[in-house]
């Protein structure tokens, strides 16, 4: 979704609402599982200096880090940026990646917010038992026919006791 605000630039203090919402079906490698229409003002305060402020929310699917089950996480948009649109061309450019001349891209700036809060890894829950790591089940449901920790202990005990001694 790009949005123009060419039209604010000839007056001073203008502003004017946007309904912005993510149209991507992957940000930042996660499914988007949903993404709401929010409002995004765009001010002009005047010689090309812009401000943009909105606040809304989109909701990534990530993989559980122990168990990999997939989690929905809530990710909040708190949009407050300034720039100025003559110095585009050099430094700023960086920093505001989601502004093309005239126009933002909807998609680029909530990228680039959400970027700056996304969870490093997610639980599905605080006490997940995570997968076995022999046969790959889902511990959460119930332990798998691989038994308990106890016996790797004691086969690897055996294991030693079992073999022939270096000198
Ligand atoms: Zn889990
Ligand atoms: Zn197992």
């Amino acid at each position: 979704m790009i949005i123009s605000f060419s039209s604010l630039l000839p007056l001073s203090e203008k502003s004017e609402s946007f309904d912005i919402r993510y149209e991507g079906d992957v940000l930042s490698g996660h499914k988007v599982r949903r993404s709401d229409l929010f409002p995004l003002k765009v001010t002009h305060h005047e010689a090309h200096q812009m401000e943009i402020a909105g606040e809304g929310e989109i909701f990534l699917e990530y993989p559980c880090d122990r168990c990999l089950s997939p989690v929905e996480v809530r990710v909040p948009l708190q949009i407050l940026r300034r720039f100025d649109t003559e110095t585009l061309l050099d430094e700023e450019l960086e920093s505001v990646p989601f502004v093309l001349e005239e126009s933002i891209d909807a998609d680029l700036l909530i990228t680039d917010e959400a970027m700056t809060v996304l969870p490093m890894k997610v639980l599905c829950k605080e006490d997940c038992k995570g997968i076995c790591p022999k046969c790959g089940a889902n511990l959460n449901d119930g332990p798998c026919s691989c038994g308990t920790e106890e016996t790797p202990t004691r086969m690897a005990e055996l294991l030693r006791k079992l073999q022939i001694p270096d000198n």
